[in-house]
């Protein structure tokens, strides 16, 4: 059995959900109230691969939100106490979704592995972040010649390069072969060190940066306020929104910028499940986070270990290896075709 640990985007959000699912006394209850709520199995689900493979899942709410990651000690609980539930149903691999991983990391959560009387198995979960990863890099490699950028020549700007799906990103298109990777990220010396082993890229100032690049690719969660001169960037570009949130197109209107979200996959058939209505994809049956997928890869697969773990260890080969069983087992990456079809079918 698979898990996928998730969060709403927000305590509105949240609120809305728990009445839409039956719970007016979360519906109604105030931030506090929520900070001390327990995870809760929301969703089971069955999936199954063009393989004819079917496998069983479950999604777990952590009932963490945005709003508390400043409270440090209630962001751990959350993250922990989620793990601990996954950990209890015995699934065997679980994907740690939107904010958690970056918790687990941030926080170090490495030191708590025991949760009273559980004492958590780490091979039950991954970040999901080597299918992020590889899924990013299709998206690039996919949609660049549409708008009729040649990748060979193009300027690459990674926004988030030091981070982990960043690093692997940058070391995936560099094999791929782009005109030059442009590297953004706030701190220099983890850029320098990611440079040194690359072999070449520029280190730039993000305004720097999005005013060569013909490709932009953001895997760093947004700051507030962020405000793109959208004159500034270079037309046409194609962006790939692959942090969390994903808000950019709200960022950046012009003709010609064109903005997918990144990190997203669209399954064979549709999922029988409520839970990507949350997330607000444009397909919600059959979108979903590349991460999320990950975990249902692993399962497919028979793969039970951390597959995707720590920081920066993320290698060409697995990226390889979990793409070649995301195409097996149904899943594409998000495209502009898919984008403009999703629309379409909106209006
Ligand atoms: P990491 O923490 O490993 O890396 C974050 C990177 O972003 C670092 O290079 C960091 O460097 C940089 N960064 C952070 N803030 C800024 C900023 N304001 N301006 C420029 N650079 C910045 O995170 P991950 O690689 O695990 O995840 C990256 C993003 O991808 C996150 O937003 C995450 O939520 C999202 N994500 C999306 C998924 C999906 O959509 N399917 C799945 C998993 C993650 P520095 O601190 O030096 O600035």
């Amino acid at each position: 059995m698979f898990g996928l640990i998730g969060h709403s985007t927000s305590l509105n959000e949240a609120r809305a959900t728990a009445r839409k699912l039956g719970y007016p006394e979360y519906a109604d209850g105030e931030f506090e109230m929520w900070c001390v709520a327990p995870p809760q199995l929301v969703e089971k689900v069955t999936v199954t691969s063009p393989t004819g493979q079917t496998i069983e899942g479950a999604y777990i709410d952590s009932v963490f939100v945005p709003e508390m990651l400043s409270r440090f000690k209630t962001a751990k609980r959350k993250v922990l106490n989620a793990m601990e539930l996954a950990q209890k149903n015995d699934i065997a691999i679980t994907a740690l979704g939107g904010f958690t991983s970056i918790i687990f990391e941030n926080l170090n959560l490495l030191n708590e592995q025991q949760v009273r009387n559980t004492r958590l198995d780490w091979e039950r979960f991954t970040t999901g972040n080597t299918h992020t990863a590889w899924v990013i890099c299709q998206q690039v490699v996919q949609n660049a010649p549409r708008l009729g950028i040649e990748l060979a020549k193009a300027k690459v700007a990674v926004v988030g390069a030091s981070g982990d799906i960043g690093s692997a990103v940058c070391r995936w298109l560099q094999r791929q072969g782009v005109g030059e990777l442009l590297l953004v990220a706030r701190r220099p010396q983890p850029l320098i060190e990611l440079q040194s082993t690359l072999g070449s890229g520029r280190i730039l100032e993000l305004n720097e940066a999005l005013a060569e690049a013909d490709v932009v690719v953001w895997v760093a969660s947004l700051p507030q306020g962020l405000s793109i001169d959208s004159g500034s960037l270079r037309h046409p570009c194609l962006m790939i929104d692959g942090g969390y949130p994903k808000n950019l197109d709200s960022l950046v209107e012009s003709e010609d910028v064109h903005v997918i979200k990144g990190g997203i996959v669209e399954f064979w058939q549709d999922l029988g499940w409520q839970m990507m209505q949350v997330a607000e994809m444009a397909n919600p049956k059959r979108q979903l986070f590349a991460c999320f997928a990950e975990a249902m890869l692993l399962e497919f697969e028979g793969i039970h270990t951390n597959f995707s773990w720590g920081r920066n260890n993320i290698s060409l080969a697995s990226m390889e290896r979990i793409g070649d069983a995301s195409l097996r087992h149904g899943f594409r990456a998000l495209g502009l075709e898919l984008v403009r079809g999703a629309q379409l079918a909106a209006a």
